[in-house]
């Protein structure tokens, strides 16, 4: 992207009126494709995911504009331990020595030892890793908190409600502000750049289950979410929170009914993509928003998406 394009879009930093901050990561220098959230308590403030190692200056320069001191920072909750939420959980916790990490139990050892996921992660990144994710710093074990369904976090006088909703990944929770009843979401609720309305699952190897991220949908819904605060990228609004979710529920099984009749039909791996690519360009083009398809691949790479359908297909035909 040239300096010009950027010079002329705004990233997505500011304060919402839900009352929380968000903050523009500005993943692979792009704005309004990666979020972080922050807010204030009584004992300095917590933010919800850090972005990737990569992002830390970003990080630190929305907490800036803000008006917050990073020196405050104090609680880190991370909705799940990919990298583009939760890589840059380990670098903070090394300069901020009164910082600590909460997140569900199944991701916490990863977090305490990130060896097996980077390992991972480089058969799908190789030579990309440092520049997408820069360096991924392991968290000390006594600064983590493993989380279970339910937990109540009060962290200086502000309270969260742990809301586990695997789908995504098997490890991942959502969280309920009590002040403002705002939830932040992760990745569960789906990716939706603005201003486009439509909501895509993404869906990426290792472990998406369709049947539990339904149920968890279902789950944000019956705590009918005040705002719905999601990683890629920003806040959704009360009036649009449930054709939000019910947007993520359809394209979840259409995009699964998609790959699915793409094998049967005998198409390769990469045929498969661009299918599915064109599929979700002129769904863009209906609503007038083809022009943030780039942002959406960011946060979403249809490849990845279609390898990780194809995985859960197979698992699933495994089991049967
Ligand atoms: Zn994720």
């Amino acid at each position: 992207m040239s300096d010009a394009k950027v010079a002329t879009v705004p990233d997505g930093t500011g304060w919402h009126s839900a009352g929380c901050g968000v903050i523009d990561l500005w993943y692979q220098d792009t704005p309004r494709v990666n979020a972080a959230y922050l807010f204030d308590t009584d004992d300095g403030f917590a933010i919800v995911e850090t972005g990737p190692a990569s992002a830390h200056a970003h990080l630190m320069a929305g907490i800036r504009s803000l008006g917050r001191d990073p020196q405050q920072l104090r609680h880190i909750l991370l909705t799940h331990i990919h990298l583009d939420h939760a890589g840059g959980a380990g670098t903070l916790a090394r300069m901020l020595p009164s910082v600590h990490v909460y997140v569900h139990h199944i991701g916490a050892p990863h977090l305490i030892d990130p060896s097996n996921l980077l390992r991972s992660a480089t058969r799908i990144y190789g030579d990309a890793m440092e520049r997408l994710w820069g360096t991924t710093e392991p968290v000390p074990e006594q600064r983590v908190s493993r989380l279970n369904d339910g937990a109540v976090l009060t962290l200086g006088g502000r309270t969260f409600d742990v809301v586990y909703t695997p789908g995504h990944a098997s490890h991942h929770v959502a969280y309920r502000d009590r002040a403002t009843g705002a939830v932040v979401a992760g990745d569960v609720a789906g990716v939706r750049i603005p201003p486009s309305r439509l909501a895509w699952p993404p869906t990426p190897p290792p472990d998406i289950d369709v049947g539990a991220w339904h149920a968890s949908i279902a789950r944000l819904r019956a705590v009918a979410p005040a705002a719905l605060l999601i990683s890629h990228f920003g806040v959704v609004e009360r009036e649009q929170v449930f054709d939000h979710l019910g947007s993520v529920d359809r394209h979840l099984d259409a995009w699964v009914a998609f790959v699915e009749q793409q094998l049967a039909a005998g198409r390769e791996r990469d045929a498969i993509v661009a299918g599915l690519t064109e599929l979700a360009r002129a769904e863009l083009l209906q609503e007038n928003c083809d022009d943030i398809g780039g942002s959406i691949a960011m946060a979403t790479p249809y490849g990845m998406s279609v390898d990780g359908i194809m995985r859960y297909l197979r698992k699933r035909g495994e089991r049967r």
